[in-house]
């Protein structure tokens, strides 16, 4: 079988005295198949590799989630020293950073992590037309990789789950190398992160806080962790309880899966073998990967697929003509991004929602729409509304930044992914959430009661 996870942009002169791995998105040493591509490559060439991350201003990202992932990363720093690599935080802009470092260390080839959001897919292809050397693009996210799961825009789960279970038992062999020690050093000094805390600090007490105490611990191990705590208490009745607010019965993996300090590969590889332990979890581990490798392999889908992946332009044609038709409908509630950011609605089970979000870091997976369907309905438009969630979700929420976020949104204000339901005022055909079907589905009053204040 030929696996087909990496993607060339650009071939150079091909001479060259090192490999660069550029990691982004998947910020671990084990199970990375792009950390293993990079070190073949510098195997071959006889070069040594250099482990490179950039740390830069992203969106809405607040300065503690910031700070969960440098933790992540000085883990990272000491395994790879371990292992003869070393490891390089750059601070600044991508495309200042990066080309400098190209230019003094002379790699042959450079290997990016693939994401499907617009800047970093961007910068590669800016990297491809100003650099001549080798661009790789490796997919260590997804189990199939993306572009073997589809060649384009899929309509939703059920046109994109067949497509990935055809493939996703061959791919699940496909084991990354383990990273070994490199043979060959790198030639000069890199400061290692510890010396740059000077700068590492200043870079942090520029961006916003947002107040919160994340209890999650940071980091591979961390990581490895919260999967055998979840394979052992939880996996099994995830299936059904998993939407049950006031139960916390889901894997919490998004820290760990959005930063990938853990791969989803590895989380399926877990639960499998929980499998041999375990009676009756089949399901359960059915529902886990229809979540963890069907809906977010779809999300990565509408966002590589769809440039306006924040936007109304973004949405259906039916969604966008029954939003605009319902543009001016009286709204019974309305709010500001201040009054949702504060929790001052009168709705006690979203303020309890917002509360679990700005106070934890993670709201639950199922009051997680409604509450974006809610700001909607009580925003003055639906750009609005587009507008308010964005903000909300990528500032509190630790796996914020992420197309799963972008994607929920959309689906929930833009019918991304859906279809027409009945029609209602301010929503119309978008399908809405009422507070009685939270009541007819779960102890509402108990969840209220867990989240009540901040
Ligand atoms: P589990 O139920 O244990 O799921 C395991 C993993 O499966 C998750 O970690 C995630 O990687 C994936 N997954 C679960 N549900 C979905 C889904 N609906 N779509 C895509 N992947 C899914 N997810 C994020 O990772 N980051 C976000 O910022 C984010 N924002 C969201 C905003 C809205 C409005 C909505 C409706 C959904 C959002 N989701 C987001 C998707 C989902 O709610 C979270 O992935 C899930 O709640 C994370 O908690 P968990 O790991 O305990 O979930």
């Amino acid at each position: 079988m030929n696996f087909n996870r990496e993607k060339t942009h650009k071939r150079g002169s091909g001479n060259g005295e090192s490999v660069i791995y550029v990691m982004s998105r998947d910020q671990r040493v084990s199970s990375n198949h792009g950390l293993s591509y990079a070190q073949q490559l510098a195997i071959e060439k006889k070069v040594p590799l250099a482990v490179v991350f950039v740390l830069t201003k992203k969106g809405f990202r607040a300065r503690e989630h910031y700070r969960f992932m440098l933790d992540g990363l000085r883990g990272v720093e000491s395994q790879l020293a371990a292992l003869n690599i070393p490891f390089m935080l750059l601070i600044g802009k991508p495309s200042e950073v990066l080309p400098n470092l190209v230019f003094h260390s002379k790699p042959s080839a450079v290997v990016f992590d693939f994401s499907p959001l617009k800047g970093p897919q961007k910068f590669i292809e800016s990297m491809s037309h100003t650099l001549n050397i080798d661009i790789h693009e490796v997919d260590s996210h997804n189990i199939v990789p993306i572009w073997e799961a589809s060649d384009k825009l899929e309509y939703g789960a059920r046109t994109i789950r067949p497509k990935i279970h055809k493939k996703l038992s061959e791919y699940m062999d496909d084991m990354p190398m383990q990273v070994k020690r490199h043979p060959y050093a790198w030639p000069g000094t890199v400061l290692p992160m510890d010396s740059l805390s000077a700068h590492i600090d200043s870079f942090i007490s520029s961006i916003h806080s947002n107040g919160q105490n994340i209890s999650f611990s940071s980091g591979e191990i961390a990581a490895e962790k919260a999967l055998q705590e979840f394979t052992t208490n939880r996996l099994k009745g995830y299936a059904e309880l998993r939407n049950y607010p006031e139960r916390n019965h889901t894997s919490d993996l998004s820290p760990y899966l959005h930063y990938g300090q853990i791969s989803s590969q590895r989380v399926v590889n877990a639960i499998q073998a929980a499998m041999l332990g375990m009676q009756d979890i089949q399901h359960d581990v059915d529902a886990l990967i229809e979540e963890m490798v069907v809906r977010k392999e779809l999300s990565d889908n509408y966002c590589l697929f769809t440039p306006s992946y924040t936007s109304i332009l973004g949405a259906p044609s039916w969604a966008v003509a029954t939003l605009n038709k319902h543009r001016t409908d009286v709204r019974e509630y309305e709010y500001t991004k201040e009054e949702f950011e504060r929790s001052m609605t009168h709705d006690t089970a979203w303020n309890a929602a917002q509360n679990q979000l700005v106070k934890s870091g993670k709201m639950h997976g199922y009051m997680r729409m409604y509450w974006a369907k809610k700001v909607l309905e009580w925003s003055r438009t639906p750009e609005e509304a587009l507008a308010t969630l964005i903000y909300l979700n990528d500032f509190y929420s630790i796996d914020g930044g992420d197309p799963n976020g972008y994607t929920g949104i959309m689906w929930s204000v833009c019918g991304v992914h859906d279809r027409p339901w009945g029609e209602r005022s301010v929503y119309g055909t978008i399908r809405s959430m009422v507070y009685g079907g939270l009541k007819r589905k779960f102890d509402v009053s108990l969840y209220e009661k867990q989240w009540v204040a901040r």
